[in-house]
């Protein structure tokens, strides 16, 4: 006779927290233990780190018949959990099964703190396994799908992202928490930083947290059931969900941690497009695309034999969408855009574009390098099909960023890196490989990075990111009319009701680089070049600008620094050499 479900909660609840875990591997010592001809590979439960085999069957024939529960691993605490299962679920009726609270059980048991995600994953295949054979016996069943002991994974709806609302930021508060920005530099100035385009700074708390990460539980993910390791699993997930929430994906298992944008730019085009992507169909970009944007598509078109082109773009340099459909056609696979150019600083209208894309037939991909740190992004209301973005432009560490996907694209697209922690199984000639977000996280992740940037994320959130986008635009504002003053000064891009906090421009017969020697000078902080983006800058006929970008801690005395400095490097600079040839980018 097998335990029930009650037996266990009260041998589990009389324990002492460092006893539970040992109590839940050695409930599975009783289990009986599968013959080796019963260990059949369609039985194997996929997503499991050891091997699972289950069988659920109908004991009687009538139209809700009592379901039977076999299982054996060749982990003890795996069998631990399958003894779980069994009392749980054992000798009920399919119909009862499929209305069943499994999650409540997990809960009384802890189970989110005493197994890994990884052993998560692997019990909600083995829950799945048993609910569709209970949802096919009992047609009448409604479905509830409940999640493997864990919060993390559960669903994200529109009312949990957290964005507080209209609350007015205070840009000296905020800039009050990045140790960067408030030091004296050894000139005796504060720095101007105006390139939070390239890279945001990080405020404390994210720095902070890395250095905890570091100092307190550092480990490898995925690998260690010791404590540090169940510690780096629960913040990585923690992290995962923070990241879902802000952008409003269903499922963190929606979210994949990447090196960054262009790495997933190419995971995109490479996995994705290699798959789908023929000889003849059409690629669309424009061209206000950062390169990383750009040369992906450019090599994927080349090496499928497909067109790349180009939606037309405005005087103004936006995409003219009554002309969008001369290169948006049923040939097009793919339809990639930024949702804010690097340099024009152009709002692209991802919602319109995404219709437009799926009326055609073709998929969206979102640069979201520069719009995610400065828009509100819903990546369910925008219905796009795979957004990316960097962990270093939202006030987070480099070297990680996110990719997040619909559910079938993930599914469908391949992984292009292949090896450890991304597989299902392995063997000497095939392999296959884990689902989503695992089959795109080969390797070791960037752990501490990745950890962190939940901790940025949800400094954003606290901030509000409708607050955040709010103050930035007001400076965008300001910035403009102040700058628009300096006689020779010209901005590229649209008017600011179509731009994000980004201000590209040149000054008559003034090299964007002897500009910023100056602005240097008085600790402005800008960039110069072309900020690859050499196709716009070819379109604009200039071969550089000078970029003013902003963040959440930049204030009205940092644009009149700005416009200052400017204005002492047209009177000191001598000017002349440097004419820019008249270009729009239509
Ligand atoms: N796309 C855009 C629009 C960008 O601004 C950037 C960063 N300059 C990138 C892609 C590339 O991001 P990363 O260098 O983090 O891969």
């Amino acid at each position: 006779m097998l335990i029930t479900t009650e037996e266990i909660f009260e041998e589990f609840e009389d324990l002492d927290p460092r006893d539970q875990s040992q109590y839940l591997l050695e409930l599975g010592y009783d289990l009986p233990d599968f013959k080796p001809e019963e260990k059949r590979d369609c039985d194997l439960v996929s997503g499991c780190q050891s091997q699972v085999w289950l069988r659920a069957s109908a004991v009687d024939d009538s139209d809700d018949p009592a379901i039977d529960i076999v299982a054996d691993s060749d982990a003890q605490i795996v069998r631990g959990l399958i003894t779980i299962l069994i009392a749980a679920y054992s000798g009920r009726r399919a119909s009862e099964i499929v209305a069943y609270p499994i999650t409540d059980v997990f809960d009384r048991l802890n189970l989110r703190q005493y197994i890994s995600p990884q052993r998560r994953n692997g019990l909600q295949g083995m829950v799945d396994r048993i609910l569709s054979l209970a949802v096919e016996l009992s047609a009448s069943a409604v479905v509830m799908t409940p999640t493997a002991g864990s919060h993390a994974e559960e669903p994200t709806t529109a009312a949990t992202v957290t964005s507080a609302d209209h609350r007015p930021l205070d840009a000296d508060a905020v800039k009050a928490q990045f140790p960067v920005l408030t030091q004296t530099l050894e000139d005796g100035l504060q720095p101007v930083f105006l390139d939070s385009g390239a890279s945001a700074q990080k405020p404390q708390c994210v720095i902070d947290k890395e250095r905890e990460v570091e100092e307190q539980y550092f480990a490898n993910a995925y690998r260690g059931r010791y404590r540090f390791g169940a510690r780096i699993d629960e913040e990585l997930e923690a992290s995962r969900a923070i990241i879902a929430r802000f952008i409003n994906a269903a499922s963190p298992t929606q979210i994949a941690f990447t090196p960054g944008t262009t790495a997933t730019l190419n995971m995109i085009a490479f996995g994705w497009g290699r798959k789908f992507v023929h000889a003849g169909d059409d690629i669309v970009i424009t061209m206000m695309e950062h390169h990383a944007n750009f040369v992906p598509w450019q090599q994927l078109a080349k090496e499928r034999g497909a067109h790349l082109k180009f939606a037309p773009l405005t005087e103004d340099g936006r995409i003219d969408m009554e002309r969008l459909s001369e290169v948006l056609t049923d040939r097009t696979k793919v339809l990639a855009v930024s949702g804010t150019s690097n340099v024009l600083g152009t709002n692209n209208p991802l919602k319109e574009l995404a219709r437009r894309a799926h009326d055609a037939g073709a998929i969206i991909v979102v640069d979201g390098a520069q719009s995610v740190p400065h828009l509100p992004t819903d990546v369910q209301d925008l219905d796009v099909d795979f957004l990316v973005f960097s962990g270093h432009k939202v006030y987070g560490p480099t070297g990680v960023g996110v990719l997040y996907g619909k559910a079938d694209r993930l599914e469908e697209a391949d992984p292009i890196l292949f090896g450890g922690h991304m597989i299902d199984q392995v063997g000497p000639h095939e392999s296959t490989f884990a689902q989503a977000p695992a089959k795109f996280e080969a390797g070791t992740l960037p752990i501490v990075q990745a950890i962190a940037l939940g901790t940025a994320i949800q400094w954003m959130s606290d901030l509000g990111i409708d607050a955040i986008h709010n103050h930035e635009q007001k400076l965008l504002e300001i910035a403009t009319a102040r700058l628009s003053q300096i006689p020779g000064l010209t901005i590229y891009g649209p008017a600011t009701e179509h731009k994000g906090a980004i201000i590209s421009f040149r000054v008559d017969g003034l090299h964007p680089e002897d500009l910023a020697i100056v602005l240097d000078r008085h600790a402005v902080l800008t960039r110069h070049g072309n900020h690859c983006t050499m196709p716009l800058h070819q379109a604009l006929g200039v071969s550089a600008t000078t970029r003013a970008s902003f963040a959440a801690y930049n204030t009205e005395a940092d644009i009149e620094s700005l416009a200052l400095a400017i204005e002492e490097a047209i009177s000191t600079i001598p000017r002349g050499r440097d004419v820019a040839a008249d270009g729009g980018v239509g």
